[in-house]
């Protein structure tokens, strides 16, 4: 049995609504049908979920919503009327528009994938389940047991259904996932399912080796193992949700990546283990713009856990989540994304040299993250060497190197100029083309 999930473009208009069906009828084991809400595609210019924040906005606000609330009724309406579609899709968003004088904004965000799932359900076929009917959350996390017991209840094996992703049910409410959650709802079903494959359709034929605005040209990831496929999603890579990778790590079921617009193209196979050609030397490459190191120096602070102690507390203070750096034995490195740190800045910068009795305190802003990623450096630590060696020759300053023990990435540092250059040098020599 196979949980496909279809994301925003997949589902898109009418064109991208009979592609989906052409793929479900292609394969009786595609049984579980997971869909984000309508998205952007060639003729559509906004995605559905986006117009719905805009219009929680205006409502909250007190400002007319009429006009946006038009224009996802007219969208709804249109997919319905090209494609014949029996569902009264009118009636369920007149209940929508009574609801929003005193509805929440994670109700109101979530209707996007409820109203798609309820048109793909009646196009296809399918048993239509509100995914606030099954998937628990408890304290903010999902709570695995009491999804699968509750799913249960409402899906028997001889099933065929499309459940709306991107929410859940908390104490009774609807419960948001984050932006791109839907990957995550296809994830968890798979999981309490034990689905032989999980599919994710998108509008790319798998994913790259690295951004294809930097690298043209650039390779596809034939395979890769969930390590990888997180530390990517991580570091930038946003094809997949970062969270939808556990659920489907633990029970190791098999992923894909595949495109709703050329379903034979071939796509990307996450798994568990994959032998690899030796000369290989790394899976992906991937970056982020827009970080500050933050030092701190006193003369053996690696002896004054007092002084450190101060300094992650001011951290705490302002709600600052900071990943440390090795440094040397006078001095720590923090490592924060600049968006984190607006406003607060100064207050922290003042704080810090005012609070600590440091001997200096300093920053680099503007920094670019970069991650090679594989599982082979774990095993060949001095590929990262050799990594360095070639940006040295192409004269990228590299300000830090991340590098842990065991790990299966390598991140370095540059200044958000040098960005597209290490990328494309790093894929050069790495990879060749
Ligand atoms: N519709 C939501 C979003 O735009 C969730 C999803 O697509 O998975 O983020």
């Amino acid at each position: 049995m196979k949980v496909v999930k279809f994301g925003g473009s997949s589902v898109a208009d009418a064109e991208q609504f009979s592609k989906v069906k052409a793929i479900i009828n292609d394969d009786s084991d595609r049984k579980v049908v997971v869909v984000s809400a309508a998205g952007k595609s060639r003729n559509e210019k906004i995605k559905i979920t986006d117009l719905l924040i805009e219009l929680d906005k205006l409502r909250i606000s007190g400002s007319d919503y009429s006009n946006i609330l038009n224009k996802i009724m007219q969208r709804f309406l249109r997919i319905k009327s090209e494609l014949g579609i029996n569902f009264d899709i009118e009636s369920e968003i007149r209940k929508i528009e009574v609801n929003l004088a005193n509805c929440s904004s994670d109700y109101l965000i979530s209707r996007g994938e409820y109203l798609t799932a309820q048109l793909m359900a009646s196009y296809l076929g399918f048993k239509f389940i509100d995914s606030a009917s099954f998937m628990m959350f408890s304290k903010n996390e999902i709570d695995l047991n009491a999804t699968s017991k509750e799913f249960h209840k409402l899906y028997s094996e001889t099933d065929k259904v499309v459940i709306p992703g991107f929410y859940g049910n908390q104490n009774g409410n609807i419960k948001l996932m984050q932006r791109g959650g839907s990957d995550i709802s296809g994830a968890i079903l798979a999981n309490i399912l034990n689905a032989d494959l999980y599919e994710n359709w998108t509008d790319v034929s798998g994913i790259l080796m690295a951004d294809p605005r930097i690298v043209s040209k650039c390779k596809r990831i034939d395979s890769l193992t969930y390590g990888e496929l997180q530390e990517l999603s991580y570091m930038g890579f946003n094809v997949f949700q970062e969270e939808a990778v556990q659920p489907v790590r633990v029970k190791n079921i098999p992923t894909k990546i595949l495109n709703t617009n050329n379903p034979h193209s071939g796509g990307t196979l996450v798994v568990d283990r994959i032998k690899r050609d030796s000369k290989q030397l790394i899976t992906g490459i991937a970056g982020k713009k827009n970080y500050t190191i933050i030092t701190v120096k006193k003369y053996q602070l690696n002896k004054h856990l007092d002084i450190l102690q101060k300094v992650l507390s001011i951290f705490q203070k302002h709600n600052l989540i900071v990943d440390s750096v090795p440094s040397g034995t006078d001095s720590f490195r923090f490592l924060l994304p600049q968006t984190e740190l607006k406003g607060v800045l100064n207050s922290v910068l003042s704080e810090l040299k005012n609070n600590c009795n440091l001997d200096d305190v300093f920053l680099n802003d503007n920094i670019a993250l970069i991650a090679a990623v594989s599982t082979e450096l774990s095993k060949r630590p001095a590929i990262a060497g050799r990594i360095m060696q070639y940006l040295d020759k192409s004269l990228i300053n590299i300000r830090l190197v991340i590098q842990e023990g065991s790990d299966m990435k390598v991140v370095f540092g540059v200044s958000n100029a040098d960005y597209e250059k290490t990328i494309s040098n790093i894929y050069k020599n790495a990879v060749g083309q």
